[in-house]
This record gives C-alpha cells, sequence and structure tokens, in this order.
C-alpha cells in the first residue's frame, strides 16, 4: 500500500472511530467515501473521439465510487502530458492512470511517482522502458489486427484461393506500441497470401516503418496514400487497404476519390478501420469505408476501474495476461478487453443497440 494511502486510511479510520463515538454507527457511508483514493487520469488528446469518451467513462465511474479525479488531455505533446503528470503527482494523487502520447518519454516523470509511492496504470496504451509501470489495462491489440485482416482475407475471398489482388497498407503511429502489435497481427494473417501471390503490394511498402503514420493523423496517410498511387497505380487498381484507424482510413478515401474512385467501374476498395468512430461509421453505412473495429471504451474504464478498487483495497489485482506484453524492461500484467469487428451487417446490434450511439449520433 502506498504512502498516500496509508495517510488516507488513517485519516479515514480517525474519522471513522470520531463519528461513530459521537453519532453511534451511522458513520460507515462517510468513512467508505473519505478513504477513496485520488486518481490522476492523464489522457493523450481530445481530438479523436475514444479518448473524450475514455477521460469522461474513467470520471463518471470513479466518482460514482466516491473517487476524487483529476482527468487532463495533453493535446498530442509530450511535454505538455509529462508537465500534466508532474503536476498531478504534486497535487497528491495515490494512483496514476495513463493514455501516453509517445510510449517512451515519459520514464523520468514515472520514476518521480515511483519515489513519491504512486501506483501507475498503462491505459490502453502500454507505457515503455519503465520499470515503474504496475498493471496495464487495454484491449487486446494483436486481435484488432487479426481482425481487421481476417476481415479483408473474407471480403476477397482468399481462403477460397482466390486472387492476385492489390493491396496498400497502413500502419498506426511508430510511438505507440498498440500501433506495432496491431501490425504484427495483421501481418500473422496476411503473411500467407503475400506468400502464395493472392495479395500483391505495388509499392512494395509492407515493413512497419514503411506504413506507420505519426500521431495515427489522417491528413497524414492522406498525403502517403496521393503518393502511392501516383507511383504506383496509374495503371493499377486498388482492391483493398488495411488501414488501422477511422481517420486514417476517412484520409485514405479522400485521396481515392481525388483519383475517380467511388463509381460502379472503380469501386472505393475494402477498407478497414478501428474505433466505430462517428464519422467511419456514417461512411461505412453509406458505403465507403468497409469495417471497423469497435472497442467499448465503458468496458476499459470498467476494467481499470476493478484494477482501482484491488489496488486500493489491497486485493489481488485482476489481470488475465502476464506474459504478452513486454515493455523492454519487464512484462506489464494486464488487463484485456475483447475487440469486436464492426460493418454494415452488425453495426446496429454492437452500436446502438448497447446505447453507445443513438441512432440521430449516427444520422439514422
Ligand atoms: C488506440 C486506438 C486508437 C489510436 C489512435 C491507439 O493507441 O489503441 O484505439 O485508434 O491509438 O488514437
Amino acid at each position: 500500500m502506498t504512502n498516500h494511502l496509508k495517510k488516507g486510511l488513517l485519516a479515514a479510520l480517525t474519522l471513522f472511530m470520531g463519528i461513530t463515538l459521537v453519532a453511534c454507527g451511522s458513520s460507515s457511508d462517510k468513512a467508505e467515501k473519505s478513504d477513496k483514493a485520488y486518481i490522476g487520469i492523464a489522457m493523450p488528446t481530445k481530438s479523436a473521439e475514444r479518448w473524450i469518451a475514455d477521460g469522461e467513462n474513467m470520471v463518471k465511474q470513479l466518482e460514482e465510487k466516491g473517487y476524487k479525479t483529476d482527468l487532463q488531455y495533453g493535446e498530442d505533446k509530450v511535454e505538455n502530458q509529462a508537465a500534466q503528470i508532474e503536476n498531478m503527482i504534486t497535487k497528491g494523487v495515490d494512483i496514476l492512470v495513463i493514455a501516453s502520447i509517445d510510449g517512451s518519454a515519459l520514464t523520468d516523470v514515472l520514476e518521480k511517482a515511483d519515489k513519491e509511492g504512486i501506483k501507475v496504470i498503462a491505459y490502453d496504451r502500454l507505457l515503455m522502458n519503465s520499470e515503474n509501470v504496475d498493471y496495464y489495462a487495454t484491449f487486446d491489440n494483436f486481435s484488432v489486427g487479426v481482425l481487421q485482416a481476417s476481415y479483408i482475407e473474407d471480403k476477397l475471398g482468399l481462403k477460397d484461393g482466390k486472387g492476385p489482388f492489390n493491396i496498400e497498407l497502413f500502419g498506426g503511429s511508430p510511438d505507440d506500441n498498440n500501433a506495432l502489435i496491431n501490425y504484427n497481427g495483421v501481418i500473422s494473417v496476411l503473411q500467407p497470401y503475400f506468400d502464395s501471390g493472392q495479395l500483391v503490394v505495388p509499392s512494395g511498402q509492407t515493413k512497419f516503418n514503411q506504413i506507420a503514420t505519426l500521431r495515427w493523423d489522417g491528413s497524414t496517410a492522406q498525403a502517403r496514400m496521393d503518393n502511392l498511387l501516383s507511383a504506383n497505380y496509374t495503371d493499377k487498381k486498388l482492391d483493398t487497404v488495411l488501414s488501422p484507424y477511422d481517420p486514417i482510413g476517412l484520409g485514405i478515401i479522400s485521396s481515392l476519390k481525388g483519383v475517380g474512385y467511388g463509381t460502379a467501374d472503380k469501386p472505393i476498395p475494402v477498407i478497414t478501420g478501428q474505433d466505430a468512430t462517428i464519422a467511419g461509421v456514417k461512411s461505412i453505412i453509406a458505403g465507403e469505408q468497409t469495417q471497423t473495429v469497435f472497442k467499448d471504451t465503458r468496458t476499459l474504464a470498467k476494467n481499470t476501474i476493478e484494477m482501482i478498487e484491488a489496488i486500493t483495497k489491497d486485493k489481488e489485482v485482476p489481470v488475465n495476461d502476464t506474459e504478452t506484453y513486454d515493455n523492454g524492461v519487464k512484462v506489464v500484467p494486464t488487463y484485456l478487453a475483447n475487440p469486436i469487428s464492426v460493418d454494415k451487417e452488425n453495426y446496429k446490434e454492437e452500436l446502438i443497440d448497447t446505447e453507445y450511439y443513438s441512432a440521430d449520433d449516427l444520422g439514422q
């Protein structure tokens, strides 16, 4: 148990005893509230819907349980995020929940947290190269890649031997471990089809560092797609694009439309995504983007809060993977949630029936 927590518990116990003496037993609620920890939550940016939802879900669910919270967004600037976390440490948080901008850039601030006895949970993105990460709550990032690539496999009939098809690959941010794991999941499914010649990559760009997109930025991806099309597709048709994230997919679709895709003769390629963003799902409904991967941020918040509750009560912290997530210094005990593949067929069931979005949100 951390010093902060010990101090908090002692204060709560004193308060509890005092109130019991005065009010004879009607005090347990107050005592419970006062021993709740203070949770600092550092999120990467408000420019992506999912992180806004993550922050809101965390604060809502924590406050319902009586925790005090401090939620900050780094707006994709590494130095902002480090300063925000330092500030949380100064303010005396007991536990830090961090969705990093650059997973390797926080080692100094994590060391400071450790010196103050603060427990650290890496949220969604693994904190790299640091001993001072206690737990990790995320979605199964390898599965995300498998779901995206298997969708292409099914849609193109690759298992039935169809092909050859032209494909281009896009990856997420090179400083986000999730992007690399996502890529490994993709390649685990697609490699046999590269080997058999059923999938051909006219640009030849298949390595992670060739396809990565800094900060998962849609306009960066759009610019790369423009270049790929002019350099490799003047006499070829693109059949499918592995896009790792909805805004990247939307950038790619704009680029494709710019050179005439989106007609009966030249349909928009099969194109994947991630996060089930409102714009992404609307594009699926409109028949442009083909698929996305839904990661229910309510579940991730719930799992993270179960970890927080266990830490504060000195109970065994729930984890379901103690092997996969090596941050370069240690394997971080992880609580994985399941991502779900969503397309035109099941978006209502997965997104509207579960009240993640209203029909209105999706223009329905
Ligand atoms: C998350 C994805 C998200 C991406 C861009 C990744 O670390 O796992 O859900 O789409 O960052 O924000």
